[in-house]
């Protein structure tokens, strides 16, 4: 069954920018960037970002506030502070063994970076890939990741698998079955999430006093560090004016 997936992943494999590097600083952002975030959106992203930071000492020599506002648009911006954080730790003490001991970075996302960049023999398993395990009954080895990802994103789909193009299908167990609709995500609009991104939206742009801001959202961003008060007066990290 792995054979057939892999030469299925050789002719229909998605060509992603951070397939074409083992480069682990460039392998964890775009880890991280996914983690919530599509893949067609997170593709010019990926890229502007290696062009402005190339390398983990030129990201962790950036300012917080040049990063929470490079990272606007992505969503769930703490994911971009700490990204920020890992980089600093990086670029001080090298790569930690556990790469779980980095700030934002899960079981998920370590095993991908280790299994991508390092080379190591994880297989990391995300929804997708579970989904195609669970539905097939296989144990598929470590090499079979990204053909997994693949495979899960493009043919077997949550709720209709595409079976009838599926490299699988002679040996699937599951072929031909329907799956219940998936819980909706939760709405975006009208969230505590959309008055979160708003709030920062609005202080990235320019600092502002805080009469003039959803107060709780501000409240939970400077919980996270994304914002500082100060003086009735809010602002990215390290960017407040000095006021007399
Ligand atoms: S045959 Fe259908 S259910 Fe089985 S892995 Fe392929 S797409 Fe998924």
């Amino acid at each position: 069954m792995e054979a057939a997936l892999l030469a299925w992943f050789d002719a229909h494999g998605r060509d992603l920018p951070w397939r074409r590097t083992r480069d682990p600083y460039a392998i964890l952002v775009s880890e991280v960037m996914l983690q919530q975030t599509q893949v067609e959106r997170v593709v010019p992203r990926y890229l502007g970002w290696l062009e402005r930071w190339p390398t983990v000492e030129a990201l962790a020599a950036a300012s917080p506030a040049d990063v929470i506002r490079a990272w606007q648009g992505l969503g769930y911006n703490r994911r971009g502070l700490n990204l920020h954080r890992a980089g600093q730790q990086i670029a001080r003490d090298g790569w930690p063994e556990e790469l779980t001991d980095l700030p934002g970075v899960g079981p998920y996302t370590a095993a991908a970076v280790a299994s991508f960049a390092f080379e190591r023999d994880v297989l990391p398993v995300d929804t997708n890939v579970r989904r195609v395990q669970e539905r097939t009954g296989h144990a598929f080895s470590p090499r079979a990741g990204q053909a997994l990802m693949d495979l899960g994103a493009t043919v077997c789909l949550a709720r209709i698998p595409r079976c009838g193009i599926c490299p699988l299908a002679e040996t699937c167990p599951s072929r031909g079955s329907r799956y219940e609709p998936l819980r909706k995500q939760s709405r975006f609009d009208g969230s505590f999430r959309q008055r979160r991104a708003r709030a920062l939206g609005l202080v990235a742009a320019a600092e502002r006093p805080l009469a003039d801001l959803d107060a709780e959202a501000v409240e939970s961003l400077a919980r996270d560090g994304l914002v500082e008060v100060e003086g009735g007066v809010v602002a990215l990290p390290g960017e407040a004016t000095i006021r007399a």
